[in-house]
């Protein structure tokens, strides 16, 4: 599949400089696709900026419609589009096409949005004249995603910012950029007009000449902190409004009073599900002292005998690292946690298949200190480690030490501890008993410190960063 760049409603192709390669069969060719240059995008933006007045003036009702196609087409393809998103990103087939169904809501949830923004009315200090306020458009903004959930993501992205009258150009990651691009194709058969959604392909460059761009008004990022920092720097010169979401090291409190299995169950999944490679991963596991032996035992256990294979085999239950980069980062910070101390329980080692793909197995690194670089880092990756404490207080003083505050979770019974920790853990979403990852699609997501910057993204906060207020008054 050869993919293109979609500017002003048409494809334009370029040299097919970039490929990517299925992560479970790498002598499957997925896509070619061109890298942008500055040119590209520049042209992108220019169309951005001539549709969106025509776009922001259109009855919301106009606007909440096509969203409405948009979600419809998602859901009438979710299994071919679910296919497409396991092969090209690794996760398994279910966990892809549960992605593709989580867009086609965010599109629903949003059709709704466009037409119940609203302002205020207040009265004024002075007799006879009234005052309200509006929320328009930003303007044209320009959305840079990552891999490791490639259409919904973009959806959660682009939905608010269509609904509520912008235009956009976006800049997928270059290790899943398919999805974004039959999310360009759906977006344009819905009949969305030119202009208004722009898609550039290519490596990091191009999303740095879409951050650094005079003609975009907001940025909105996923990915690295290293990235978003560049981002915020490229933003900032031009005090243009900027979105940042940069992941986590999500810790997960386990309590000497919770139901064993159940705690297991839950750091199994948000450890290691969709191959670890959420940003909400389960990827600190901090544990009272009086369980933690059988606690790490039983988590052991249960993550050895995950099945790892190719993400389209019905009986994956972990499907493999989304790049040789990443499976390369995993295997070196198995290496950086023991050579600090850690002690490698299960797993720390690649595994073969019968195709030739980036597989790990799950691990297990027990007995780490908060100090070490594992609990610090972000891997990314099926790693998980643990950190015996002796009590909740330590536990929660754990819990709030490094730089992120994206997820944190604590498994328990006691009521007033989950209401203590809900008060003090500095993270911006908490998680009582359940996973530290898996989030509900219409509801505020975002965290605090390193982990993001800006307004929350989704939900009925999705609002403030993709529109701008106006306050009127008038005089009879
Ligand atoms: P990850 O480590 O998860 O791949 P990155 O932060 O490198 O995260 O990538 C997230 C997105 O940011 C990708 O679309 C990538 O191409 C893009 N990107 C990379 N470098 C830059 C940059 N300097 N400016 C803007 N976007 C960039």
């Amino acid at each position: 599949m050869q993919l293109t760049h979609f500017i002003n409603g048409a494809p334009v192709a370029g040299a097919a400089a970039l490929e990517r390669r299925n992560p479970s069969d790498t002598r499957d060719l997925v896509a070619t696709f061109p890298d942008a240059d500055a040119g590209v995008v520049d042209a992108a933006v220019a169309a951005a900026r001539a549709a969106q007045p025509a776009w922001a003036a259109a009855s919301p009702e106009v606007r909440a419609d096509l969203l409405e196609a948009i979600a419809a087409t998602l859901f009438a393809r979710s299994a071919a589009l679910g296919e497409l998103l396991a092969r090209e990103e690794g996760k398994t087939r279910a966990e892809g096409t549960g992605e593709v169904l989580r867009a086609a809501r965010i599109f629903r949830y949003f059709a709704g949005e466009a037409i119940r923004l609203h302002g205020r009315t207040l009265a004024s200090t002075r007799p006879g004249v009234e005052v309200r306020t509006h929320h328009e458009a930003l303007g044209v903004v320009g959305l840079i995603t990552p891999w490791n959930f490639p259409i919904a993501i973009p959806a959660w992205k682009a939905a608010p910012a269509l609904a509520f009258g912008n235009a956009l150009v976006m800049k997928p990651a270059e290790t899943a950029p398919a999805m974004a691009h039959a999310l360009a194709g759906i977006i344009a058969e819905c009949g969305v007009p030119a202009g208004v959604f722009n898609l550039v392909l290519g490596a990091g460059g191009a999303g740095a000449a879409l951050a650094a761009h005079p003609g975009v008004d907001g940025v909105s990022f996923t990915g690295s902190q290293a990235t978003g920092q560049k981002v915020v720097q490229a933003t900032a010169a031009r005090r243009a409004r900027v979105q940042l979401e940069m992941g986590g090291k999500n810790p997960l409190l386990v309590l000497a009073d919770a139901d064993l299995d159940r705690a297991v169950a839950i750091a199994l999944d948000g450890g290691f599900f969709q191959t670890g490679q959420r940003c909400t991963a389960s990827s600190r596991v901090i544990v009272e002292d009086a369980i933690h032996d059988e606690f790490v035992a039983r988590l052991a256990q249960r993550a050895a005998a995950l099945n790892v294979g190719h993400a389209l085999d019905p009986a994956t239950q972990v499907g493999p690292a989304n790049s040789e980069a990443q499976l390369a980062r995993n295997l070196d910070y198995v290496g950086i946690a023991t050579g600090e101390g850690g002690r490698l329980v299960c797993g720390g080692e690649r595994l073969q298949r019968e195709h030739p793909g980036w597989y790990m197995a799950p691990t297990l690194i027990a007995d780490t200190d908060p100090a070490m670089r594992i609990n610090c880092e972000e891997v990314f990756g099926p790693v998980v480690s643990t950190i015996r404490v002796h009590d909740y207080d330590e536990a929660l003083s754990v819990a709030n030490a490094g730089e992120f505050g994206l997820s944190a979770g604590i498994v328990t019974n006691q009521h007033d501890r989950a209401r203590h920790f809900r008060r003090n853990v500095r993270a911006g979403m908490v998680m009582v008993n359940l996973p530290t990852a898996g989030v509900d699609y219409h509801v505020p997501f975002g965290g605090v410190r390193g982990s993001s910057h800006g307004p929350r993204e989704q939900g009925f906060a999705a609002f403030e960063f993709y529109t701008t207020m106006k306050t009127v008054y008038e005089a009879g």
